[in-house]
């Protein structure tokens, strides 16, 4: 008898322990969901617009596999990136089809690597978004630099990520075989990326505005871009011509700008690097914003965070550099950004070189959720634990004032 009622007391407790997981509800129509991918390879972000439209922005993957991975190395960053959309994709209009897709920049972590690239069986070779394409359809894919391919030259994209573009061009190839939709970035443009299910309904309360890349930036009248450098693009590196973009619904901002730099620095060639300055200056205040090459030594400048002034910062990481203690200090320092931000990471790489003071601004780590409810006015962010394949609940945030 003793046996079976601690029998009992031990079901009892797992049963509460089962129950006591909480999950994130289920997106509804005026939903505006961005999801942070955690795999500790590379960027990934989904957006779920209010209407149910869908936007990638990066896939990662830079296939060094003896770095720590989430959940487990038993699939590459690529195949747990569709496996996490899909999920969110259960409750969307479309179940299989990603509707947009943009690539920020030709880097291995935003887009995937011939490093432990894995065999495919159209021509190509499968890691980040060309893995991802083994799972779902994408309706239009955007880059910086379709379709030639060319700036600031040939050799530069090429170079940009050695041995993987042949197969991302291969990939593309298929791809628009197949009914994809091909794009170049349009810097300055409103709603290149659009709703596309119910745009109407959310016509005078949501846009997305291109706002950087290739060394041009929007002037913040029309749909116009301006370069910003007057020497030779050729000695950019990749980084300075990611793109930006910023998304509003109501009073929400967000800000998307991969590893735009902000600053220059001996071990980059160009002395133009500071695209972060005049995005700022057309991109004002937003409410979130996915720091800059993962919080890295040359971005996240102090005109730029106090321009942008977001309340929640994203480090979407993958290496103990990300992010660096000097831009932590920088975003901390009530003397560079008076804000009261909120700090969240994807992993916990960079917890020992940070130290448990700068460490400890960040919320636990995970999947992040921002969640924006009620045409733009309120939002939340959850933390969802990255280590599992459920995603439940480790963290959520109060609900916050958009706009403020
Ligand atoms: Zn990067």
């Amino acid at each position: 008898m003793k046996k079976l009622l601690s029998f009992f007391a031990a079901l009892a407790v797992s049963f509460s322990i089962a129950s006591a997981q909480e999950y994130l509800p289920k997106w509804q129509e005026g939903y505006m969901d961005i999801h942070t991918i955690a795999t500790g390879r590379g960027d990934a972000t989904f957006v779920v617009m209010p209407d149910g439209t869908t936007l990638m922005i990066d896939a990662g993957d830079n296939g060094k596999l003896k770095d720590p991975q989430h959940p487990d190395t038993t699939r590459r960053a690529g195949e747990w990136q569709a496996i996490y959309m899909k999920k969110v994709m259960e409750d969307l209009p479309d179940r299989n089809k990603v509707d947009y897709a943009m690539i920020t920049h030709f880097h291995d972590d935003h887009m995937g690597a011939v490093r432990q690239m894995l065999p495919g069986s159209n021509g190509y070779g499968l890691s980040g978004i060309t893995l991802v394409g083994e799972f779902v359809d994408f309706g239009t894919l955007i880059d910086r630099a379709y379709p030639d391919y060319d700036f600031p030259s040939k050799k530069n994209v090429n170079n940009a990520n050695k041995g993987f573009m042949p197969e991302y061009h291969k990939f593309v190839e298929h791809k628009m075989a197949h009914g994809m939709k091909m794009e170049k970035f349009d810097v300055g443009a409103l709603n290149q990326i659009r709703m596309l299910n119910n745009p109407k309904k959310y016509r005078k309360n949501f846009e997305i505005r291109n706002l950087a890349a290739n060394g041009e930036v929007w002037t913040g009248k029309g749909e116009d871009a301006e370069k910003q450098y007057k020497g030779d693009p050729k000695l950019f590196d990749e980084n300075v011509n990611s793109c930006a973009i910023r998304i509003t619904y109501g009073n929400f901002k967000y800000y998307n700008g991969g590893d735009l730099s902000g600053g220059n620095w001996d071990i980059y060639k160009s002395k133009e690097r500071d695209m972060e300055t005049p995005v700022a200056k057309v991109c004002g205040k937003v409410d979130v914003i996915k720091a800059n090459h993962h919080g890295y030594y040359d971005t996240c400048n102090g005109f730029f965070m106090n321009t942008l002034s977001p309340d929640v910062v994203i480090i979407d990481a993958r290496s103990n550099n990300h992010p660096v203690p000097s831009t932590m200090a920088r975003m901390t320092d009530p003397l560079v950004w008076t804000e009261q931000g909120e700090f969240y990471i994807t992993v916990d790489k960079a917890r020992e070189k940070l130290s448990e003071e700068l460490w400890s601004h960040f919320k636990p780590w995970g999947h992040i959720v921002v969640r924006v409810y009620d045409g733009g006015k309120e939002y939340q962010v959850f933390v969802l634990d990255a280590d599992t394949t459920d995603y439940p609940i480790i963290y959520k945030s109060d609900i916050k004032t958009a706009g403020k």
